[in-house]
């Protein structure tokens, strides 16, 4: 092995074209899906404009291949009835933008968080979200979604068996053909701040570490994985991303499947603060996190980027 100096490692760093040449990881668009919140009214969010919440007429592709749709409703009940209502907020959405940019890849979130009066991902029992009578409530919602034009169902609530039970569902309704992207290693984090705000999901009580993973663990994170997998998920997801990057690649080595991670609203707020106060350049951290993301191993990142990363690339 020869050494130095005949072995230089600058040579190949002394010009962009050298650098790009022997770049290992590369940002694509085609990776990228963009959060989109939709709601009755709109509601501008001027320190974080990805988080804007638009109204149905007001949607707009963003330029970005795929987005992630999530839904404030107008009103919320126990049940989160709102979720799987035919002329639900993300139902009417779904119809206005697939009629309006029809190779616009469409997701959806699946949970009840946004639905509930009571703000958990499920329904409640004795004061706790009684995970197996919520499964029938996430499959229902996933349904509805599909019937208004999804091309994938994302579950995001955590609940176990809801893979499976979705699955089950969708098959039964005819859908055998829709994919399912699972937050199967979502972790109960402190870095979902912004978006509690954006999507008025905050619960009224307590917290979710009583479903969401606890932030230590990444044995568990594996077993949801294969648990998910085993229930029929085709694609399965880290959230967050930069907090868990030893997450997203452990799971990336564990399994032959499509791994997604969520860079999540924290994420872009703090790059967003900072930038604000000239504390760092918002285009250079943003493209930094979204390639150190797919170098740990994600082929798909959900980032409220992706819509300045069209701009950018
Ligand atoms: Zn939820």
């Amino acid at each position: 092995m020869s050494t130095f100096p005949a072995t230089r490692l600058r040579r190949l760093r002394r010009t962009g074209a050298l650098r790009e040449l022997v770049a290992e990881t590369h940002l694509d668009l085609a990776d990228m899906v963009m959060p989109l919140f939709v709601s009755p009214e709109a509601l501008p969010n001027e320190a974080l404009p990805a988080m804007s919440r638009h109204t149905v007429d007001g949607l707009a592709s963003a330029g970005v291949p795929a987005v992630l749709l999530f839904g404030i409703p107008e009103a919320k009940d126990d049940e989160g009835t709102g979720a799987w209502i035919d002329d639900g907020i993300v139902q009417q959405a779904l119809r206005a933008l697939r009629e309006r940019f029809p190779e616009l890849l469409l997701l959806t979130d699946v949970c009840l968080c946004e639905y509930t009066a009571h703000g958990h991902c499920g329904v409640l029992h004795g004061g706790e979200v009684d995970n197996d009578a919520t499964l029938d409530l996430l499959a229902r919602t996933s349904i509805s979604h599909v019937e208004a034009g999804a091309d994938a169902v994302c579950p995001s609530d955590m609940m176990d068996g809801r893979v499976g039970a979705i699955r089950h569902a969708l098959d039964d309704a005819g859908y055998e053909q829709t994919p399912i992207v699972a937050y199967s290693a979502k972790y109960a984090s402190a870095f979902y701040g912004p978006f509690r705000e954006a999507a008025d999901s905050a619960p009224s009580f307590g917290d979710r570490r009583g479903y969401q993973m606890n932030p230590a663990n990444v044995r568990e994170a594996l077993r949801e994985c294969e648990l998910d997998l085993a229930e029929g998920a085709d694609v399965i997801m880290v959230k967050p991303a930069l907090p868990y990057l030893d997450v997203i690649r452990a799971v990336r080595e564990r399994f032959q499947v499509p791994v997604a991670a969520y860079n999540v609203s924290g994420e872009y707020g703090m790059v967003r603060a900072a930038a604000a106060r000239g504390w760092l350049d918002e285009r250079q951290a943003a493209l930094e996190s979204l390639t150190a993301i797919k170098r740990a191993g994600a082929d798909i990142v959900v980032t409220y980027w992706a819509k300045d990363l069209a701009a950018w690339l």
